[in-house]
């Protein structure tokens, strides 16, 4: 199973200095005092994972993800995220051991995506890890309340997390390609 290695964050929110959080196989919990960023942990995911909308990162504007400096230490001009997968046992199709995905925002709204180091679009990324149950609203994340949600959803609604956890959703996505084209 693909697993979250770790995470680096530059200039992310709190994260101003290069920050590196280490996660392992099995269960992390995260501690800290309010304020602390543990919140901002998960925002970093979803940053990377493509996130468009600021409201489900906290922010008005994309720009509020981006450090935006202290009395002691002044803006940052970009926030840039990796997240680093364990794909020791090749269920992602990338011939790497470890996936690497980077997001950087800059001031200008724009955006860049790598893996691996490599210059990609987002759209690359979101296939990548399509049916993976790993993406910016996929059930990698369940924040609080999402299981009422879940509960109380529409029939279709609910279809489409059975039909992410079942791997279908790639053929789908596919399917609907094709017949734009
Ligand atoms: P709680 O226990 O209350 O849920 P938390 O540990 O989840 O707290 P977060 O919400 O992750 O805390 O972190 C909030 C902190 O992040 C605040 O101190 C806020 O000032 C800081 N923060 C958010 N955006 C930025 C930014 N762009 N630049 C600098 N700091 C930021
Ligand atoms: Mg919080």
């Amino acid at each position: 199973m693909v697993f979250l290695k770790n995470i680096e964050a530059k200039g992310f929110k709190s994260f101003a200095e290069k920050t590196r959080i280490e996660f392992n196989k099995g269960l992390t919990a995260v501690v800290g005092p309010n304020g602390s960023g543990k919140s901002n942990i998960i925002d970093a995911i979803r940053f990377v994972l493509g996130e468009t909308s600021a409201r489900s990162i906290r922010g008005s504007k994309m720009e509020d993800v981006i450090f935006n400096g202290t009395v002691k230490r002044s803006a940052e001009n970009s926030a840039t995220v990796t997240l680093s997968l364990d794909n020791s046992d090749g269920v992602l199709p990338v011939n790497e051991d470890t996936v690497k995905v980077t997001r950087i925002l800059y001031r200008s709204g724009e955006s860049e995506y790598y893996l691996n180091g490599g210059r990609v679009r987002l759209k690359e990324i979101t296939e990548l890890f399509m049916d993976q149950g790993i993406g910016k609203s996929a059930y990698n994340i369940i924040s609080q309340g999402e299981v009422d949600d879940i509960l109380s959803a529409k029939p279709e609604d609910r279809r489409a997390v059975i039909e992410e956890a079942a791997g279908v959703v790639k053929y789908k996505h596919r399917k609907r390609e094709s017949e734009r084209k």
